[in-house]
């Protein structure tokens, strides 16, 4: 698959193209620590391959017999990552790609799941870019995200601007490109964005950006240079998940702990200190031990994985977690006390499967007809989350006293002496 040979390869790839550009050194680190893949990846591996050959019967092999599709369709759905929920959101990909492409006087270039070199603007650098559409002047990359965590925009993405140059070294002489368009197909969650702008632009971003932070950190030279404190997105090119480094990191770690210093200094700056923290200062220290709290939990896995795989961490040692009482063969256990005289309605349980797992299993139709209808969201409950979070502000249902305590709010003595 194609996201993963550009991540098993390129050591300047699109997809991380952010935390290199910004951080240069960050490549050659990264490449140090192992990657492990996540059940998510996989899941979007076989999500990508099923839109592909979609895509294929649709426009690029139109040759493609019903029966070889069905047969190589059925063999993707045998993957053990496979949910039913798939064939809806790869169908949602191939409409979105299938409005750009017959929306044109005549039918465009297409290629899918294209292997894109933007060498020259970054050592060895390319990446697969998943749709690749052009039709005289316009140059469209499409980028089908099937991950749901965080919300990815088409506007100044650096992965999809990376494709675009990668397809204008490509097409450039064949085409006369003058305009990108970068679409983002995220279905999940639902969040799909497109962003237009002039090549010249995007040519001028690979001279002046790209370019000389890619020779740097292609050489592993440049400064580390941790992220701006942010909410946790896609801005956030180190935070967890994004960089592999980010838990040991020397240079995150020490920005952290400024961080806190500041907001823990602020607060002695006041002449005479009162013995509780006042509440300027306790939101201060909150927002910077936001920060902390998921920057720790990765030093603690990072530490964690050192011993468990045979190092040293000095101070630390492994100790045996919880565990939950199983029985070894529950079948067997349940059929013998069936025999002892049981009443299997005493035994076993029947409940409806989780939400999550029966939208898994529903088509698509009886998602939105029969499911859908019978979905409530119940209001959550009160989070605490810093002021520039996108959610909107909870409005707390107060309760009057009048509601408490009854119409003329008279008190009413029940009785007693
Ligand atoms: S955690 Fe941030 S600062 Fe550290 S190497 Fe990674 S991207 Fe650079």
């Amino acid at each position: 698959m194609g996201k993963k040979e550009e991540k098993a390869h390129a050591l300047l790839a699109a997809s991380s193209a952010k935390k290199w550009i910004h951080c240069p050194p960050s490549a050659r680190l990264e490449a140090s620590i192992p990657e492990e893949e996540s059940p998510y990846a996989k899941e979007g591996t076989l999500a990508h391959a099923i839109g592909e050959l979609k895509l294929q019967k649709l426009f690029t092999d139109k040759n493609m017999t019903d029966r070889t599709y069905k047969s190589r369709l059925k063999k993707l759905q045998q993957d053990e990552a496979y949910a039913s929920e798939m064939e809806g959101f790869t169908d949602e990909y191939v409409d979105y790609v299938s409005n750009i492409a017959f929306g044109f006087p005549a039918s465009p270039f297409i290629s899918i799941e294209k292997r894109l070199d933007y060498s020259p603007w970054a050592p060895e650098g390319f990446g697969t870019g998943d749709c690749v559409i052009i039709y005289g002047k316009d140059l469209h990359i499409i980028d089908f995200k099937y991950g749901k965590g965080v919300p990815v925009k088409a506007e100044g993405n650096y992965q999809l601007a990376l494709y675009a140059l990668g397809a204008y070294h490509e097409f450039g002489m064949l085409f006369p490109i003058e305009n990108v368009h970068l679409h983002i197909v995220q279905p999940r969650i639902p969040n799909n964005s497109s962003w237009s702008t002039p090549l010249k632009e995007v040519l001028s971003w690979g001279e002046l950006v790209v370019k000389p932070a890619a020779e740097k950190a292609f050489k592993g030279e440049g400064d580390f240079h941790p992220a701006e404190y942010c909410n946790g997105n896609a801005e956030n090119y180190c935070k967890a998940g994004f960089c592999r480094a980010y838990g040991r990191c020397r240079a995150t770690a020490e920005k952290n702990m400024e961080l806190f210093k500041e907001a823990w200094d602020e607060g002695k700056n006041q002449k005479k200190l009162p013995p509780l923290l006042t509440w300027e200062e306790a939101g201060e220290l909150l927002k910077k031990a936001m920060f902390l709290k998921d920057w720790v939990q990765k030093l603690e896995d990072a530490a964690l994985n050192e011993i468990v795989s045979g190092g040293g961490v000095p101070g630390w040692k492994i100790v045996e977690g919880r565990s939950n009482r199983k029985l070894s063969d529950a079948d067997a256990a349940f059929a013998e006390l069936v025999q002892a005289g049981y009443d299997e309605a005493v035994l076993y349980e029947r409940r409806p499967i989780a939400l999550g797992e029966l939208e898994k299993t529903l088509s698509k139709e009886h998602r939105q007809d029969i499911l859908s209808k019978y979905i409530t969201k119940p209001q959550g409950k009160p989070t605490l989350a810093p002021e520039d979070d996108k959610r909107p502000a909870m409005v707390l249902q107060r309760v009057s006293a009048e509601e408490a305590f009854g119409g003329d709010n008279t008190y009413v003595d029940k009785g007693g002496k």
